[in-house]
């Protein structure tokens, strides 16, 4: 019988590796508090830190499935209005490889992506200001009318955001205006919003990397109204460059108390606590269904040309990123002269180490995602011991990440073959988390391979529409 969801306990005055305090985590009855989630990212061992957050994931999920979705990266323009730094996908308008997909290509992937299982698409993009309205209401709608199916997980919060600077809809609040043109995306088919744009939300990192992209505020104000309108979303985070630990878990913090704010406002049952298949949310209500982070990719980005610190002249003690970074997002770039001039890039152990902590701290939020996409199967594989119950997606195509460095191509025999060696049973899922096939039989997509030559991962092809890089995220 699952309950209506209070969010847990916090014993503040605790010692963050009390063993009493992380059985307690473990068991959804006590929340970490920012301080002590930081305590364990800096302290912890990796072993330990592992130990608890699969003990947390165990607790969530069970002993028995761990689950993948087929679903297709989508990457509609490359067109974009923002400078990232830490983007190598972006183009403007009159480049020679800017490109903006056709219908017919767009509706082209999908049914390729149908032909395999395939049951969502992501699709996400650089903010287009040529595109107008009524572009993304035909091409919902088309979608819609040809592929009734398909689930479509799409458009991030910055993109909206641009959506309301380009539409400029009714309202007096960015809240309502959100709220105008959301309304309409999802009546001509938009089913659920992708954590995209999130990076870090603290305001003087987001300022150094994030330019020309929204804010947190508006980030997650964004995902706030999907909620209200009775839409699942997701939360991201990447970490690994100008960033502070303190910054990690302010980040992870937000999401945390945002999904409060979700859950409660709605009277959701405790999404922790109810059984297989069981609704969650009130109707008419959403929340965020899973996290997912990964460490920067540098190749081909301006940010990704910055020394480390420790290869500058004059580069000692502290990260300046942890001389800036608060708890509560207020630190501020003049704090260190050499903020935002060095990077600390994440290896597999503070990807692993990141990933635990975030399953760790967020006791409301039901899925972790492994970020194989970036870190290479086996690391993503190990990440399925350390908080992560959710292996993503099957990679058809990837643009984003992989115009920024390594990516990793996986079809579904091995990735059911990863989760399968590491204890688990492979189980196919849908955007909300529920089981569409398990995979315990000898027509498992692995049990029917004989030669695993054919069946490596591969990097990412790429895809040139003009000549450009393509690129996409899976499961996000
Ligand atoms: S990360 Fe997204 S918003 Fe930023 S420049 Fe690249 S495409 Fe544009």
């Amino acid at each position: 019988m699952s309950t209506i969801y209070q969010p847990p306990r916090q014993y503040p005055n605790l010692p963050a590796q009390d063993p009493g305090l992380l059985a307690d985590v473990v068991a959804g009855q006590a929340r970490l508090t920012p301080q002590q989630a930081l305590d364990i990212l800096h302290n912890m061992s990796l072993a330990e830190l592992g130990r608890w957050a699969d003990a947390r994931c165990r607790q969530i999920h069970g002993e028995i499935y761990r689950t993948y979705i087929i679903d297709r990266n989508i990457n509609y323009t490359n067109v974009c209005s923002a400078k990232c730094t830490f983007c190598a996908f972006r183009r403007d308008a009159e480049d020679h490889d800017a490109y903006t997909l056709a219908y017919e290509d767009i509706y082209a992937k999908i049914a390729e992506l149908t032909d395999i299982g395939g049951t969502q698409i992501l699709m996400q993009g650089g903010m287009n200001p040529a595109l107008p309205l009524d572009w993304y209401l035909g091409l919902l709608s088309g979608i819609k009318e040809k592929f009734p199916h398909v689930h479509i997980h799409a458009f991030s919060p910055p993109e909206f955001i641009e959506f309301v600077n380009f539409f400029d809809p009714p309202g007096t609040t960015l809240e309502d205006k959100i709220r105008w043109v959301m309304v309409r995306l999802r009546e001509a088919g938009l089913d659920s919003l992708p954590g995209g744009g999130g990076e870090i939300f603290a305001p003087a990192v987001r300022r150094k990397i994030g330019l020309g992209k929204c804010d947190a505020d508006a980030w997650l104000t964004c995902m706030y109204v999907a909620h209200t309108l009775g839409m699942f979303t997701s939360a991201t985070m990447m970490f690994g460059h100008i960033e502070g630990l303190a910054d990690r878990v302010h980040h992870i913090d937000l999401v945390r108390q945002w999904q409060d704010r979700a859950l409660l406002e709605s009277g959701a049952r405790d999404p922790m606590d109810a059984g297989p298949g069981e609704p969650i949310a009130t109707p008419g209500f959403g929340h965020y269904k899973a996290f997912i982070s990964w460490p920067f990719q540098r190749e081909n980005t301006p940010l990704g040309r910055l020394k480390e610190w420790g290869q500058g002249e004059g580069d000692s003690g502290e990260f300046p990123g942890d001389i800036v970074a608060r708890l509560d997002g207020s630190g501020t770039k003049d704090l260190h002269p050499e903020f935002g001039r060095r990077l600390r890039m994440a290896g597999s152990t503070q990807y692993l180490r990141t990933q635990a902590v975030s399953r760790l701290m967020l006791d409301n939020i039901y899925s972790i995602g492994a970020s194989w996409v970036t870190m290479g199967p086996h690391v993503g594989q190990v990440g399925l011991k350390f908080g992560a119950n959710d292996m993503g997606s099957v990679m058809m195509e990837e643009n984003v990440v992989s115009s920024a460095g390594t990516t990793y191509c996986l079809n579904e025999a091995v990735l059911c073959k990863l989760i399968r060696d590491s204890g688990y049973v492979p189980a196919q899922r849908n955007n909300t988390y529920d089981i569409l096939r398990t995979h315990d039989g000898a027509l498992s997509p692995d049990l029917q391979v004989r030669d695993w030559s054919e069946h490596r991962a591969r990097k990412l092809h790429v895809q040139a529409p003009a000549g450009s890089a393509t690129l996409t995220v899976g499961g996000r």
